[in-house]
C-alpha cells in the first residue's frame, strides 16, 4: 500500500495559478496557515492574459508587488478603432482611472511575480507537482488526496498539445520542467500520493476544475462559434511614445494588437467558427496582412496559439467547507481579456473570510453563515457582468457581410466621436469593479 503522508493547514488551495498564488499570497500575509497544491512540475510559460487593468494593479499592491508589475509592465493608454486603413476614432483611459492606463504583461511574468512574493511570505506554501485527485468534506473540515505528477523531461517539443482551457500553444518559450524537489509533508519522501486535511479548501483549479466536479457543482454555459488565432511578435513601432492598442473592425472578422513589454506586440485574428489546427506564423502574419496592411516578421514569432471561446459560470460557489474563485467558479471570453482580474477580486472578496475560517465554529456548514453567501452573490454578480461586456466584444468583432461590416464602422466612428467614448474607456478599462 502506498503510504500517505498527512499534512494539515487550515487553507488547502487547489491550483497555483493566478487565482490560487494571488489568495495563498494574500492568506500568508494574514498570518494564515495555507499550503497550494499545484500540477504542474514548473512555472508555466503561457502568456495568455495580458491585460491588467488598474483593479488588477490594485489588487497587486494589496500583496506589495504593484510597483515590480508596473516596471516589468507596458503601460497601453488607450487604443484606435480602424476599418479599411483608416482610423474611426480613439479612446483614452485617463479619465476612467487614477492610473489612467492598463498595464500589458505576459501571464507567465505575473505568475512568476506571484510566485516570488509567495515564496518569500511562506516558502513552503506552494508545492508543485501534486495533482489533486479526491476530496471529502465533512461540517469540520476537507481531506483532500493528491497524486504526484512526474515532471516532464527537459528539451520539449516546439508545439504542445492543447491545454486545460482548449489553448494550443506553440511556444519558443518552452516550459523548463526541471525537475522539482519534493516538499512534502515529510521531508524527503518520495511518496506518490499525498493526504492533507485542511479546515477550508478553495478550487483555484482553473476552466475545466476537478474540485468543481468533486462536489458535483453544477454549470451553466455556451460555446461560441468563434475562434482566434493569436501570436507575439517584434514590434517595429516599439520606439514610439506612445504604443497604443489597434483593433481593425474588418469584414472578414476583427484583428487586434496590443503592445507588450520587451519591445513586442501580440496580434490576435478572428478565424471564423473552425479553430485553426497546426497553424504557424505566417499563417497568422497573412491574416494580419491581408486585413490590416500590417506585417509582423513571422521569424520573431514568441507564442503561436488558436483558441476558442466558452462561458460558463458554477451555480454555487460555497459548499459546507470548500469554495471555488477564478476561473473554476465563472469562465468568460477571453475577448476583453477580463478572467485574471475578476479571478483577483474574488479572492480579495474572499481572503477576509478565509482568514477568519477558524471562526467559524466547528459545526457550521458555510452555506449558512451570510457572510459566505455575500461572497457568493457578489462574485457571480460580478462574473455576469464581465460575461456581458465580454460576450459584447465577442459579437462585435465577428465576420460580417460588406454593407454590415460598413454599418458597423459608422456606429463606432459615431461611439467614439461622443461622450460615449468615456463609457467605452470606463468598460474597457474594468473601472466598474473600482474599490479603491
Ligand atoms: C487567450 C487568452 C487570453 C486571455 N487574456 C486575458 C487578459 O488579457 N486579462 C485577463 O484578466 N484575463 C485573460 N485571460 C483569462 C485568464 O488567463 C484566466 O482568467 C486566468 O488564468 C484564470 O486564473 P485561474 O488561476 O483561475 O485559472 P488557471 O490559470 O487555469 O490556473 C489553474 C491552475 O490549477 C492547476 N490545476 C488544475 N487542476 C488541478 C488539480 N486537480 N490539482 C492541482 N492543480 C490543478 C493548473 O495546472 C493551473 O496552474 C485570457 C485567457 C485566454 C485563454
Amino acid at each position: 500500500m502506498t503510504e500517505q503522508p498527512a499534512l494539515r493547514c487550515e487553507v488547502l488551495i487547489v491550483g497555483g495559478g493566478p487565482a490560487g498564488l494571488f489568495l495563498a499570497a494574500l492568506l500568508a500575509q494574514h498570518g494564515v496557515d495555507v499550503a497550494v497544491l499545484e500540477r504542474r512540475t514548473a512555472p508555466s510559460s503561457d502568456s495568455r492574459a495580458i491585460g491588467l487593468h488598474p483593479s488588477a494593479l490594485h489588487a497587486l499592491g494589496e500583496v506589495g508587488i504593484a510597483q515590480q508589475a508596473a516596471d516589468a509592465g507596458q503601460p497601453i493608454r488607450g487604443g484606435e478603432a480602424r476599418f479599411r486603413g483608416r482610423g474611426l476614432g480613439a479612446l483614452r483611459f485617463a479619465r476612467a482611472s487614477s492610473d489612467g492606463f492598463v498595464l500589458a504583461l505576459p501571464q507567465s511574468s505575473t505568475e512568476a511575480l506571484l510566485e516570488a512574493r509567495l515564496a518569500a511570505l511562506s516558502p513552503s506554501a506552494l508545492r508543485r507537482g501534486w495533482e489533486v485527485t479526491g476530496l471529502q468534506e465533512s461540517a469540520h473540515g476537507v481531506v483532500v488526496t493528491a497524486r504526484r505528477i512526474a515532471p516532464r523531461r527537459t528539451g520539449d517539443e516546439r508545439t504542445r498539445s492543447t491545454d486545460d482551457d482548449g489553448v494550443r500553444n506553440t511556444s519558443e518559450n518552452a516550459p523548463s520542467d526541471s525537475p522539482e524537489p519534493l516538499r512534502a509533508a515529510s521531508p524527503g519522501s518520495r511518496s506518490s500520493s499525498l493526504s492533507v486535511q485542511a479546515e477550508l479548501v478553495v478550487g483555484a483549479d482553473g476552466a475545466r476544475s476537478g474540485v468543481r466536479e468533486m462536489l458535483h457543482l453544477c454549470t451553466r454555459g455556451r460555446h461560441y462559434p468563434d475562434s482566434y488565432l493569436m501570436g507575439d511578435f517584434v514590434d517595429p513601432t516599439a520606439a514610439r511614445q506612445d504604443r497604443d492598442a489597434a483593433v481593425h473592425l474588418e469584414q472578414e472578422g476583427v484583428v487586434e494588437s496590443f503592445p507588450l513589454p520587451s519591445r513586442r506586440r501580440r496580434w490576435v485574428v478572428h478565424t471564423g467558427n473552425s479553430v485553426l489546427r497546426g497553424n504557424s506564423p505566417d499563417e497568422l502574419v497573412e491574416l494580419v496582412r491581408e486585413r490590416t496592411g500590417n506585417a509582423p516578421d513571422p521569424d520573431t514569432v514568441s507564442m503561436l496559439s488558436s483558441f476558442t471561446v466558452r462561458r460558463r459560470a458554477a451555480d454555487r460557489l460555497v459548499t459546507r467547507r470548500c469554495v471555488l474563485i477564478g476561473d473554476a467558479a465563472h469562465e468568460i471570453s477571453p475577448i476583453g481579456g477580463q478572467g485574471m482580474t475578476l479571478a483577483w477580486l474574488d479572492a480579495l472578496d474572499l481572503a477576509p473570510l478565509a482568514a477568519r475560517i477558524d471562526v467559524v465554529t466547528d459545526a457550521r456548514d458555510l452555506r449558512t453563515v451570510s457572510g459566505w453567501l455575500r461572497f457568493e452573490r457578489s462574485v457571480q454578480r460580478r462574473a455576469r457582468t464581465a460575461g456581458l461586456i465580454a460576450a459584447a466584444n465577442t459579437v462585435l468583432g465577428r465576420p460580417t457581410s460588406a454593407p454590415l461590416a460598413v454599418l458597423r464602422a459608422t456606429a463606432v466612428r459615431a461611439a467614439l466621436h461622443t461622450p460615449l467614448r468615456h463609457l467605452l474607456a470606463w468598460t474597457y478599462s474594468m473601472a466598474w469593479t473600482r474599490r479603491h
